[in-house]
């Protein structure tokens, strides 16, 4: 695995002035791509881990994330916009704060070839034996995942572990989600599952979130509705929603374990099923 370290001086050359509100949209949208000045000789392939650095007066200190997503080019006149020479595309996925960044020297115990003082926006590469570190210290650092707490964080596994899951933004809008589960509670949709209920304290407010339209389906001026359009779903209803390119809507997955013989909020014993069973044999032989 490859892995690059680019530096970033809000004050000097490759300026970023939305990098605040790309912060704000990257937790709902889950990527941010943007092109990096890079130097002519740099070899880097598409699919590399890409660090940022943040340098300047703000304090210099890990702060992004992402992957590299294209081989170097020379971008058109019109589209060289801060990013000028050779460049590469970065498909940021975890960005931090301005002031969130994790300090130097921090970093320097545990990685301390990196070059984390002398790195340049142009990039160099993070030894192989270190990139572990620097993955640890990033897995530290970042809180997990709320809405999938089984999705490693951004950054802190290797790139080729990963396959990216593709929940859809509104899915993972934190704003929408807000929404919608203040209007219809925490509890799954489909079968009535509250993990609050179940595991206790622990499972206070913990829920998927299902936007009911494909995104497929959505025309060019879509606006989200979080109450008409989300639903709670506990995630075993969420994937067997997802199970089908049009989601099974929530009255489908009731009616599908209603027909398997499950009742919402019980595990029915062996004898129950037998006697269901006999039921159906009794109803059908009429
Ligand atoms: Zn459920
Ligand atoms: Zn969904």
């Amino acid at each position: 695995m490859v892995a690059v370290l680019l530096g970033w001086n809000p004050g000097a050359g490759t300026t970023w002035p939305e990098y605040s509100r790309v912060v704000d949209e990257l937790a709902a949208a889950g990527v941010h791509r943007r092109p990096w000045r890079i130097l002519n000789s740099a070899s880097v392939l598409p699919g590399a881990d890409a660090w940022l650095l943040l340098v300047g007066k703000a304090g210099r200190g890990l702060i992004g994330h992402g992957v590299t997503a294209s081989h170097p080019y020379r971008p058109a006149r019109e589209e060289q916009t801060g990013a000028s020479g050779t460049v590469i595309d970065v498909d940021f996925d975890a960005l931090l704060p301005v002031g969130d960044q994790i300090p130097v020297d921090f970093l320097l115990e545990r990685a301390p070839r990196a070059g984390w003082n002398t790195v340049k926006a142009a990039g160099r590469r993070i030894p192989e034996e270190e990139e572990r570190a620097v993955r640890a210290i990033w897995a530290e650092r970042l809180p997990a995942d709320g809405i999938d707490p089984i999705l490693p964080v951004p950054g802190t596994a290797p790139q080729d572990a990963l396959t990216r899951v593709g929940m859809n933004r509104y899915e993972r809008s934190p704003q929408a989600r807000r929404i919608c589960l203040a209007h219809h509670g925490t509890s799954c949709a489909a079968c009535g599952f509250s993990f609050e209920a179940v595991y206790g304290p622990e499972g206070e407010g913990f829920i998927h979130v299902h936007h009911l339209t494909p995104v497929s389906q959505l025309g060019p001026g879509y606006e989200l509705d979080p109450i008409g359009d989300l639903v709670p779903l506990c995630p075993n209803c969420h994937y067997m929603a997802h199970r089908r390119p049009v989601p099974y809507t929530p009255a489908e997955l009731r009616a599908m374990m209603s027909g398997a013989g499950h009742i919402a909020g019980s595990v029915l014993s062996p004898q129950e099923l037998e006697a269901q069973a006999a039921a159906q044999r009794i109803l059908d032989s009429r």
